[in-house]
């Protein structure tokens, strides 16, 4: 008997909630709530429809911490899945911590004036929460998330130490648009335009953001697409955490399309987050455009095709080198049909279900403030085949991505 709240009802606080509906014996109470109820009540509405139950919505502003506290009061969730945005990391994880509630979350917190990413205002609330005797557990998504636990399962099952690290993701999708972003695009394009790290030999390498791609081969009849290297959050904590690793980077696909849009933007000013001055008001381009583009969560009858989202692990095992490719492929189509929502809202929400699952089932258990590659990966692995996103395992020939 589990209550949970879900605050953010954008793309992927939709699917978090048809998840957790679909999961009854765990979640048997569930409450979505978000700045503007009309988008959970909408939510709700067809949860109903599809999964046939009822889930109540709420109100807040989750920058708020004391309006926060006091719906946490009232409800009295045994977990808060924060599915809002980067920038309500910390005064959600503040909220829980008065409350005295367990908090998880898909994204690591951003300052809103500076694009940037990194664990450490994070990590910072580790002795508050461990004091408290409460758990957070931090980047319950795919990447960060799934991608997490596939390395740590590769750390168990494949290796005996790992040595490089290869985090690929591929969107083969299309939703037919001029250019729209498959999750918020604030935070999307933050991330994309920020400058590229990767780790080497001890040390983090900056270099110019999309300044490495290359191509690579994705498999079944996926094919052939141009991956570019940049940073990405779970780089800071898989390295901490398996301090074997020697190389990790991070890489996404993105469209010749995506790539000419954006390059515009930017040099137009369009994706600037320091305050312009428009008739007499204050306005942040990069927010301005966010309003003028497809909102992601009306994406999911447009997008055809694909995602391919997985690690390259390679290392030692038995003293020999191995390389592995351990991956989901997700369809855009199949998502649709059964929570009305693109891959990557599912393959983000659906984790984020499974990681509550974990907690409330104590099958992942502390007291203090988590990745999620600090925990057994095995029954996250088992949830995952059967929650929607079921992995394979490869053996490669070992070959370095440079
Ligand atoms: P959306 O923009 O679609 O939705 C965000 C929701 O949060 C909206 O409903 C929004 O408000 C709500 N919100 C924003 N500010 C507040 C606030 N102050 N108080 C309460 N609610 C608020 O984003 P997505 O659903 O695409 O993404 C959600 C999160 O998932 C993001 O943090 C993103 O970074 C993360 N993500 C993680 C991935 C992973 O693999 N780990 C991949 C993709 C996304 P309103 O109700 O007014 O609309």
């Amino acid at each position: 008997m589990s209550k949970v709240l879900i605050i953010g009802a954008g793309g992927v606080g939709s699917v978090v909630a048809h998840k957790c509906a679909q999961v009854q014996d765990v979640f048997t109470e569930i409450v979505l709530a978000s700045r503007t109820v009309a988008k959970c009540d909408a939510i709700a509405k067809e949860v109903k429809e599809m999964q046939g139950r009822e889930i109540r919505t709420a109100q807040v502003d989750a920058d708020n911490v004391a309006e926060t506290v006091a719906l946490l009061q009232q409800e009295k969730p045994d977990l808060v899945v924060n599915v809002a945005l980067p920038y309500q990391d910390l005064p959600l994880m503040d909220a829980c911590l008065e409350a005295g509630i367990d908090y998880l979350d898909t994204a690591n917190y951003e300052p809103r004036d500076t694009a940037k990413f990194e664990y450490s205002w994070q990590w910072a609330y580790q002795d508050r929460f461990r004091n408290a005797k409460l758990m957070a557990l931090l980047g319950s998504g795919f990447d960060p998330g799934v991608t997490n636990v596939f390395t740590a399962y590769a750390a168990k099952h494949l290796l005996d130490e790992i040595h490089e690290l290869d985090i690929i993701d591929a969107n083969a999708g299309n939703h037919g648009q001029h250019f729209a972003t498959n999750f918020n695009p604030e935070i999307n394009i933050r991330e994309v335009t920020a400058p590229c790290r990767h780790w080497e030999n001890g040390d983090w390498v900056e270099t110019q953001a999309m300044s490495c791609n290359r191509g690579y081969t994705f498999p079944e009849g996926i094919g052939d697409l141009n991956i570019y290297r940049m940073y990405h959050e779970e780089l800071e904590s898989l390295v901490k955490h398996f301090p074997t690793i020697k190389k990790a980077q991070f890489w996404m696909t993105f469209s010749e399309n995506y790539l000419k849009h954006l390059e515009v933007l930017q040099n137009v000013g369009m994706t600037r987050i320091d305050p312009v001055k428009y008739n007499g008001q204050e306005i942040i381009p990069l927010q301005f455009l966010k309003s003028v583009l497809p909102d992601p969560s009306s994406l999911g009858p447009l997008t055809k095709g694909q995602t391919c989202i997985g690690i390259v692990a390679r290392g030692i095992k038995d003293g020999e080198r191995k390389q592995f490719y351990v991956y989901n492929i997700c369809s855009h189509e199949a998502c649709y049909r059964e929570v009305h929502s693109q891959a990557i809202s599912y393959t983000t929400g659906v984790p984020a279900m499974i990681g509550a699952k974990m907690m409330l089932q104590d099958k992942w258990r502390g007291e203090g403030v988590f990745n999620m590659e600090q925990f057994d990966p095995d029954p996250f692995m088992e949830a995952l085949n059967q929650h929607g996103l079921p992995w394979k395992v490869v053996e490669e020939p070992v070959e370095a991505l440079n």
